[in-house]
């Protein structure tokens, strides 16, 4: 089967199997063999690597994948694609297609069979209308990851990368950012994709700590601290975390906990860095216990 990164050769596919783009399921091919090269080249790939890779679509970047790697695995949702990917990955025998949800896949259990536990590499062109869910799932879950090198629509990955201070700073950032080091690798043209996105898209590679940034008694407290934080974002912090159902934390124990760390009372939530956030939640974890 041809390279599908040249436009003729994905043209040909989908002509063939008489592919209609699936809306839903955020279905934009890769047809620029540059941008699939860059990708590769960002997430390191060797023959040491099992790689997964989220939403493969015809296979394009599958191809480039199972030159480069030990073991792929796809997991594509959309079932009218699977014979596609037979067809166009038949000469490899370094590929399992998987047809499955990605949300509702144990990829812990398929890290740990084909990679014996050791952490994994994701690549993935991501379908946009889940790509935070997808991203959180993976770290959530605590699969073990090496990496994460994903195309993603370009404003999610400048708030994946964001620092304190902008606007582009809130809760997606420091969940980044205490699990991985971002880095922007490409701005991608709506023009490399068939059919091209509205919007702007952008390589990031996030290479996952194996160790966390930074230490707290209680991650899930962590998290709905920072979440409070961002819910309402023209609010002072001391009124986010107070107003918040879901956490039991009051205005004046909230004023208390940035007395003690030296910030002031009307503080938001964009300007503490993960740090003064974990100081934080366990000064507000102590004063509610
Ligand atoms: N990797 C291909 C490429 O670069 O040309 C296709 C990328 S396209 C942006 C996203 C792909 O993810 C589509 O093939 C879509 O069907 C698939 N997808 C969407 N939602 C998914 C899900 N929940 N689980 C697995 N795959 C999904």
């Amino acid at each position: 089967m041809a390279s599908l990164g040249i436009p003729q050769n994905t043209i040909a596919v989908l002509q063939k199997y008489n592919i209609r783009f699936q809306k839903k399921y955020g279905q934009n091919f890769l047809i620029d063999p540059h941008v699939l090269e860059k990708i590769i080249r960002a997430a390191g790939v060797t023959k040491d690597d099992f790689v997964l890779e989220i939403g493969p679509g015809i296979g394009t970047m599958t191809q480039y994948l199972c030159e480069h790697a030990r073991e792929v695995m796809a997991v594509e949702i959309d079932e009218n694609l699977i014979p596609v990917l037979h067809d166009t990955l038949s000469e490899y025998d370094n590929i399992t297609i998987v047809n499955q949800d990605i949300l509702k896949m144990d990829i812990r259990e398929a890290a740990q069979k084909y990679n014996g536990g050791r952490p994994i590499k994701v690549v993935a062109n991501l379908p946009y209308y889940i790509t935070t869910p997808i991203i959180m799932e993976l770290f959530e879950s605590h699969v073990p990851l090496q990496s994460v090198t994903v195309m993603v629509q370009r404003e999610v990955a400048e708030r994946m990368q964001a620092v304190p201070g902008g606007k582009e700073y809130g809760a997606l950032s420091l969940a980044v950012q205490y699990y991985a080091e971002a880095e922007i690798i490409a701005n991608v043209p709506p023009n490399c994709f068939m059919p091209r996105p509205t919007v702007g898209s952008a390589v990031i590679r996030l290479s996952c700590h194996q160790e966390r940034p930074v230490q707290v008694q209680d991650e899930k407290f962590l998290f709905r601290v920072i979440r409070a934080s961002f819910n309402q974002r023209r609010k002072t912090l001391q009124n986010g975390l107070a107003n918040d159902a879901g956490l039991p934390v009051t205005k004046e124990q909230a004023a208390h906990a940035l007395e003690q760390l030296g910030l002031p009372a009307a503080i938001r939530g964009e300007r503490l860095s993960l740090q003064d956030f974990a100081a934080l939640s366990d000064l507000l974890q102590s004063s509610i216990l």
